[in-house]
């Protein structure tokens, strides 16, 4: 029953699209066409679904509310219960490590850091590799069997790696990870090494590296697995699908995600926007992009628009100024020529969000805040708490407002970083721009160095009270 409904409800009256982003040139192509950028115009690329509105929404949600329930090992994944809205078809080679299904969490000391009465976490970093590229993964490796491609390659910041790793031996792909030499966690690294990928260190940034990727990309055996890749996004859209089934389906007045590469921002806007169309929300939550002051060029583009720019989202601006040497200690957002920022942009205008950088210490002090919440994250993922509070203090968001921030890695992703804030031995690389700059400490506002105790109970006693 519930399938039949389903069926009836929505989708796939055709396959859906892969359609060029610049609307000027609006070419489409097949799904089965591996292609990552516009043949014709060198745009990037996103598919279109073709979904149908539903004649009855509420059928549509029960149908999904009723996979948790499932036995159906499919519907254990918390993307592929969500396939009636993905771009394949009922027989695909479905490549799954159980991802999705992330929780939402309140963060009370992290809302009355923000000066907000309350503050929600969709913790990305619980999907099985401990990042949110998982979602994205389980689509695109699933894509990579079906166009018959024998290796899977990305460039990475460290988490795209890990999770390729996985997903490309989930599904029996080679997988190939070029890494900017010496710029990538120790975790993250090993988590690559123990999934089996063939990992390659190149002398060069992470921009060096997605060019070496996207030339690769012409070789038939290869399939490349950035979130170029449009198929990726349609497995992170799945979280605003998740997202608005654990908020009873109550829109957040704002949700607000970590700037990288684009592709998260790029995707919960897909999502949003999709859920919007079908009929399942009627409105969207302004969706909001922080990104680390040393590593902005979005933020930079953003600041520079005019409020008629800001409203004109169909005419955005062709070109984004790239920063060249970017720097920040949140690795995984360390990225200077964001290849989806146009979609992002798109995304951000659209749903009346704000794209604005935060500093080194804000987002120090952020990410302690959410790990004294009990939650903890990576340190890209705190930008989010960190921008919040800068939002709101400039009254973008209002104390009283619904808001859900989005966290993408677990803390175990840098632990490095978490040791040398508590002990307050970490530095910004911000610094590091001007070579000729000593490093700049970061003073811990929330420190919490190990002590140093004599091996007697009087002593340990002592050290209790003193931090009662
Ligand atoms: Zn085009």
């Amino acid at each position: 029953m519930p399938q039949r409904l389903a069926r009836a409800a929505e989708k796939k009256a055709e396959p859906g699209v892969q359609r060029c982003v610049n609307r000027a040139c609006g070419a489409t192509y097949g799904l089965g066409e591996r292609i990552y950028l516009c043949p014709r115009c060198g745009e990037t690329l996103e598919i279109d679904c073709r979904l149908t509105r539903p004649r009855n929404p509420d059928a549509l949600r029960r149908y999904w509310a009723a996979k948790t329930a499932s036995k159906f090992p499919r519907d254990g994944s918390g993307v592929w219960r969500y396939l009636n809205v993905l771009p394949f078809e009922d027989d695909a080679p479905f490549v799954s490590l159980f991802e999705g299904h992330t929780p939402l969490f309140h963060a009370p000391r992290s809302a009355q850091y923000c000066g907000l009465s309350d503050l929600r976490l969709k913790h990305q970093g619980y999907n099985p590799t401990g990042s949110f590229k998982d979602t994205g993964m389980a689509t695109a490796m699933t894509q990579a069997l079906i166009s018959g491609a024998r290796t899977a390659v990305c460039a990475s910041t460290g988490n795209t790696a890990a999770s390729l790793a996985a997903y490309a031996a989930r599904g029996g792909l080679q997988a190939a990870i070029l890494l900017p030499r010496g710029q990538v966690s120790p975790s993250k690294l090993a988590q690559s090494l123990d999934y089996g990928a063939l990992v390659l260190e190149i002398d060069g940034n992470f921009d060096a590296c997605m060019r070496l990727v996207q030339e690769l990309g012409d070789d038939p055996s290869i399939y490349v697995a950035n979130s170029i890749n449009p198929f990726r996004i349609e497995g992170q859209k799945t979280v605003a699908f998740e997202l608005m089934e654990q908020c009873a389906w109550q829109v957040p007045d704002h949700v607000v995600v970590p700037g990288g590469n684009m592709g998260n921002s790029t995707a919960l806007g897909k999502g949003f926007q999709e859920l919007l169309d079908l009929g399942l929300i009627n409105r969207l939550p302004k969706l909001s992009v922080i990104q680390a002051e040393g590593a902005a060029p979005l933020a930079h583009l953003f600041a520079s628009l005019t409020p008629k720019q800001r409203a004109d989202f169909d005419h955005l601006p062709e070109k984004l100024a790239p920063v060249e040497n970017p720097q920040t200690l949140a690795t995984a957002i360390k990225i200077g020529a964001p290849v989806s920022w146009k979609k992002a942009l798109r995304a951000v205008l659209r749903s009346g969000g704000k794209i604005i950088a935060v500093s080194e210490q804000e987002i120090a002090d952020a990410k302690a805040m959410i790990g004294r919440d009990s939650i903890g994250c990576e340190p890209a993922s705190a930008t989010t708490v960190a921008g919040i509070k800068k939002l709101a203090a400039a009254g973008h968001i209002g104390r009283k407002d619904d808001v859900v921030a989005v966290l993408t890695g677990h803390a175990l992703k840098d632990p490095d970083y978490m040791i040398r804030y508590h002990e307050g031995t970490l530095t910004s690389a911000a610094a590091a721009k001007d070579a000729s700059a000593p490093p700049k400490p970061i003073a811990g506002a929330f420190q919490n160095a190990p002590e140093r105790v004599s091996a007697t109970k009087t002593a340990i006693l002592a050290s209790l009270e003193r931090r009662r």
